[in-house]
């Protein structure tokens, strides 16, 4: 028995192995600190509920206990959202025992899986079907499901198939009291009120939490084929952007934009995964392709893409890779560009979206502002152009101290970025959420009527602001003015 009543009814729900105490010389570390390694908070315990019954009873006891609860995937993401804050009374509910695939209805294309089943395997157990979950994200080895929708995630095939919220057919939820929300149908049309399925699908764990969800399968396409282009400028890529969209339709699956700074930053850190063009251009963008065409046909109309693309200068040079490994190491290079910067050092890192007519401007403008702010500051400017999302990133001017970098300018660079994708008409948030990072600043840039909705609907779902408190809105508290009146109640 220990002292905390809540540690003990826990335990006899799920089982004593399953609630992990620092107490009981448990090493929390895994799920006390974030994946950038930022954050490090203190959690009252992890509980790790083996079946939705088990997730719901845990969410009753919290509730009875007036407890706090982090819900908790894989721990991949990239605002702080899914780990405790350094209070030591945050219930760390961790879903990765309700890990199994549950049904693939192939006439149907769909796949129902639990919360904690790691991205990887559901594709692989629609792959194993001869079928495609179109979700892909460098983290897919370790995030889950339930991280991927609770997250709205993107990745690199939004272009064509849309955000995680577009994949998602049904999903259970275990609500704020601990009830359980069945909605696992897999219905492409469903006009039957409200969908609150878009309500859990990107609210980082502040409204409910996902147990499990059904999501939407393709064919298998015939061909897939990646391409690499050297590019003049950010005006050319969107150029190259709008050509390959009028000529390959549909099959177009990704568009990824890496500046030159970024490949010198792999190209450094990891000597094996060089550029594939002698032509060190500006810019450099992946593309990737999926036909329902076989491979010979496929490869013919993006070969034909790209030569016109250089015959019109917004390509200075282009390959196709020849085999999946090749396919592999060009992709391998895009995804190295997070790694190569944190071995590079402490950086700021954004991820922004904007209306990708904008881009360039954006570019410029902000790129301007950052040197006049920070001269010397190098950036790496990466990201999905296809969907208008950039990772626009700051690393310390060359020689300096990364830390001392961070410290004094982090909040200006911040600033100065986001209040250019303000001006530009974009997001502050394209891909990753707002977890506690961004919570502050949200007030900042969200329409105010907007901001008080949210204030509301939290409310109304989490009374007690049990659930990720301080994650996405700073105070949920009910507006003055949206508070009930007790006089005129009676
Ligand atoms: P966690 O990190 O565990 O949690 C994320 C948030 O969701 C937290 O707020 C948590 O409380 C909440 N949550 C988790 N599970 C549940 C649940 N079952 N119910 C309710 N709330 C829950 N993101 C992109 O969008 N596109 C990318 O291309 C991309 N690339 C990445 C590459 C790398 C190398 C890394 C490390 C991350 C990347 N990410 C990307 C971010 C991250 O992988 C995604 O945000 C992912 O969706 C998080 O899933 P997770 O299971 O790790 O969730």
């Amino acid at each position: 028995m220990s002292t905390d009543t809540l540690i003990d009814a826990l335990r006899a729900a799920v089982g004593r192995s399953h609630v992990l105490c620092a107490a009981d010389g448990a090493d929390l570390s895994a799920y006390e600190q974030d994946w950038r390694r930022r954050h490090r908070g203190r959690a009252r315990c992890v509980v790790r509920p083996g079946s939705t019954d088990e997730v719901a009873a845990v969410v009753r006891l919290c509730a009875a206990h007036a407890a706090p609860i982090v819900p908790q995937g894989g721990n991949t993401g990239l605002v702080v959202g899914g780990v405790p804050d350094a209070s030591g009374n945050q219930v760390v509910l961790s879903l990765q025992r309700l890990n199994r695939v549950c049904a693939l209805d192939a006439d149907n294309l769909t796949l129902t899986v639990e919360a904690g089943c790691v991205l990887q395997t559901a594709q692989q157990a629609a792959q194993a079907a001869g079928l495609w979950l179109p979700l892909s994200l460098a983290s897919e080895g370790s995030c889950t499901i339930g991280g991927v929708l609770a997250t709205n995630a993107g990745g690199t095939q939004v272009l064509r198939f849309g955000n995680a919220r577009d994949l998602c057919l049904g999903l259970e939820v275990v609500t704020a009291d601990g009830q359980i929300c069945n909605g696992l149908r897999g219905l492409r049309k469903d006009n039957t009120g409200y969908d609150l399925r878009h309500l859990f699908i990107g609210s980082e764990g502040t409204l409910g939490i996902i147990t499990a969800a059904v999501l939407k399968l393709v064919p298998q396409p015939a061909a897939q084929l990646t391409a690499w282009a050297a590019v003049p400028s950010l005006q050319a890529a969107v150029a190259l952007l709008g050509l390959t969209q009028r000529k390959l339709g549909p099959t177009l699956t990704g568009f990824e934009m890496m500046n030159a700074y970024a490949l010198e930053l792999v190209a450094r850190h990891f000597p094996d995964r060089q550029p594939p063009l002698q032509d060190r251009a500006p810019y450099a963008v992946l593309l990737e392709v999926a036909d329902v065409e076989g491979e010979v046909h496929a490869r013919a109309r993006l070969e034909a893409t790209l030569a016109e693309a250089m015959e019109a200068d917004v390509a200075t040079d282009a390959v196709v890779a020849t085999s999946l490994a090749q396919a592999r190491a060009l992709w391998h290079i895009r995804e190295s560009i997070p790694l190569a910067q944190a071995q590079e050092g402490l950086n700021v890192k954004h991820d922004i979206s904007l209306p990708v007519s904008r881009i360039p401007a954006f570019c410029a403008e902000a790129e301007a502002a950052l040197q006049g702010a920070v001269p010397g500051a190098r950036l790496v400017n990466f990201g999905h152009l296809g969907d208008g999302n950039l990772h626009f990133n700051v690393q310390c001017p060359a020689g300096a101290d990364a830390a001392a970098f961070l410290h004094r300018y982090e909040a200006t660079v911040n600033t100065l970025v986001f209040d250019a994708v303000a001006r530009h008409g974009g997001s502050i948030s394209a891909e990753h959420g707002i977890g506690s990072l961004k919570a502050a600043i949200l007030p900042r840039y969200q329409d105010s009527v907007a901001l008080a909705l949210m204030q509301r609907i939290k409310h109304a779902l989490d009374p007690q602001g049990l659930l990720n408190p301080g994650r996405v809105l700073v105070e949920a508290r009910l507006p003055a003015s949206a508070a009930p009146a007790a006089s005129a109640r009676g």
